[in-house]
């Protein structure tokens, strides 16, 4: 009796053991999408995830001030996927146009845990204002402290930790440890020693689908997670570093990922620059790249209008959206227009 009770016991764990190790394409209910919101913080970063399961993940949550100008339209997002708890807020490091929206943003919607790199690395007494008035509303929900290799549980996604408190995988995911011959012609620079080399990056996967997001993580920190052998894979969309400036975006790093899509989260006058926007447009296999703002930095390197979602210098708070089916398929729909333009799958 008592081994047949262990046996069944064991056959049960069994079980959890399978259900928990299928792969996200077999958990993918047919029809079913994972829906990635790019909202316009005016330069900042917030990114909503939407998985098929309905949980929900907020990269970031820009600025504060402008009369809880970002946490409302982060809110307002939420509203149109019919979010109304964030279940994970990832906050890739602890810069201002990161992390200033939260305590607004938790005023309008619960969150429910906070996922960062643990303690600012900066002493600079505004950054570390910035920091405390977090640390506070972090305090409210669970903290967790994430590690490079890391997954972050959301129902019906894999969402891995590829960088964290300057950390970065060491072991080749699923689909990575491919040689990288631009590795040789890497030029790196002077260690950045700002937040940014610690942002938390993750690599959002739905079945065949593939979206990387590194935060701010810097030049030689991407460099690090390719080289000497390209540990990520290939990915279908990668939303550009540090808002698209060129103190990320290496050709070793974007031709290594060869994305599919590029997207920058830029501002008017923030990122989106010439050398990243040529690097981006020279990628293998690359197909559009979208743009959150105009850039205002100087315009030979704006794409068509389509593909942009806000115009000129007002404040118009348009967003991106990527629609991503478990086949690998996707769609990006622009907020100003709601014109939407369709990927295959198959990378
Ligand atoms: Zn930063
Ligand atoms: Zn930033």
């Amino acid at each position: 009796m008592e081994r047949i009770l262990l046996m069944r016991a064991f056959l049960i764990a069994l079980g959890a053991v399978v259900a928990l190790s299928a792969s996200p394409l077999a958990q993918a209910p047919a029809g079913k999408t994972l829906d990635v919101y790019f909202v316009d913080v005016e330069g900042g970063h917030a990114t909503l995830y939407v998985s098929p399961s309905g949980e929900s993940m907020l990269v970031d949550a820009g600025y504060a001030g402008f009369d809880g100008r970002d946490a409302g339209r982060i809110a307002a997002v939420a509203a149109l996927a019919g979010v109304r708890q964030i279940d994970y807020l990832v906050v890739t490091h602890f810069h201002g146009d990161h992390i200033g929206g939260v305590p607004e943003l938790a005023a309008r919607l619960p969150i429910r845990n906070f996922v960062d790199h643990g303690d600012s690395s900066e002493s600079d007494e505004r950054r570390r204002a910035v920091f405390n008035t977090y640390v506070q509303e972090r305090s409210k929900g669970t903290h967790i402290v994430a590690k490079a290799g890391d997954q972050i549980p959301i129902a019906g996604l894999d969402v891995r930790v590829l960088s964290s408190g300057a950390g970065l995988i060491s072991v080749p995911l699923e689909g990575g440890g491919i040689p990288n011959p631009l590795c040789a012609s890497f030029t790196p620079v002077e260690d950045e020693t700002s937040e940014d080399a610690y942002s938390v990056g993750t690599l959002v996967t739905y079945g065949e689908f593939r979206l990387v997001n590194l935060g701010d993580l810097s030049w030689n920190q991407e460099y690090g997670l390719v080289c000497p052998t390209n540990r990520v894979g290939t990915v279908d969309v990668l939303l550009a570093s540090q808002h698209g400036d060129d103190e990320a975006s290496s050709p070793t790093f974007v031709h290594a990922l060869r994305p599919r899509v590029a997207i920058t989260n830029n501002g008017v006058k923030e990122g989106a620059i010439q050398p990243t926007i040529q690097t981006v447009r020279a990628s293998p296999g690359i197909e559009d790249l979208w743009q959150l703002h105009f850039s205002m930095l100087g315009d030979q390197q704006n794409g068509p209008e389509e593909f942009i979602a806000n115009l000129g210098d007002v404040d118009t708070g348009h967003w991106l959206k990527v629609s991503a089916q478990a086949d690998g398929s996707f769609t990006v729909t622009n907020g100003r227009t709601g014109d939407t333009r369709s990927y295959q799958g198959g990378r």
